[in-house]
């Protein structure tokens, strides 16, 4: 494996089988000591689902398909922080974030009709923020190493082929580009802003809701868990 793979895979800790208590325990106190060190460790609108993908219930998950792992929860942060607090009435619901992908009934199901590379476009602009996000986190991150990682996935895109580019290595080549320039033209600063106005917002909307109690006795947990921001469960009533 050549280094830059090896930097690639460095920070993507796979965890596959998260049933086990201590696997969740731990994987979730790496995720807890991570946001610590974005200085969000006592946020109360930060609330964890490790074992979720995406984002749901204004909480972040930790899961992309099998694998859960810290970057994983870091791209759903990106996601609150390329969207910014501006939209958050337009983006978040307790069902996730809305990303406003235009669908067409074929057969028997809603397909993705894509028109134009928006929805690539935004995953470009996110990868930028995750690559801040985490760097702010302690992780020593090769931008090269991770815009090509990154753009890897994008080929999974339904608008890929909006992609400019003719045949995949040239689109990949393409996101390559545009991640960097995403990567250059954005400050750390403002990525880690970004997230803590979403989060901000999140927390006043939480504090109207007042559904996100402590966990005690009282409460079965059926799913997995949920953490706040400092690895302390709660649930949602
Ligand atoms: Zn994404």
């Amino acid at each position: 494996m050549d280094p830059k793979a090896r930097e690639a895979r460095r920070y993507t800790r796979q965890v596959s089988n998260l049933s086990g208590s201590n696997m969740r325990a731990r994987i979730t106190a790496v995720m807890v000591g991570r946001i610590s060190r974005l200085g969000l460790g006592n946020h109360p609108g930060l609330l964890l689902r490790p074992a979720y993908e995406g984002y749901c219930d204004y909480a972040f998950g930790g899961r992309a398909g099998p694998s859960v792992a810290v970057e994983h929860l870091f791209h759903e942060f990106a996601h609150a922080a390329e969207f910014g607090p501006e939209v958050f009435r337009q983006r978040a619901s307790i069902y996730g974030f809305h990303f406003n992908t235009p669908k067409e009934w074929v057969f028997d199901r809603y397909c993705a009709d894509p028109k134009t590379m928006q929805a690539t476009e935004r995953e470009l602009r996110t990868f930028a923020y995750q690559y801040h996000l985490m760097r702010t986190a302690g992780y020593r991150l090769d931008a090269e190493a991770f815009a090509a990682e990154s753009a890897r996935a994008m080929a999974f895109m339904h608008d890929w082929y909006w992609v400019p580019g003719e045949g995949d290595t040239a689109r990949k080549a393409y996101c390559v580009e545009q991640i960097l320039a995403h990567i250059e033209s954005t400050r750390s600063a403002d990525a880690l802003g970004r997230l803590a106005a979403w989060l901000d917002v999140t927390a006043r909307r939480l504090e109207r809701l007042k559904r996100v109690r402590p966990r005690d006795g009282k409460y079965l947990v059926q799913n997995a868990p949920r953490y706040k921001a400092d690895g302390t469960e709660y649930v949602i009533h």
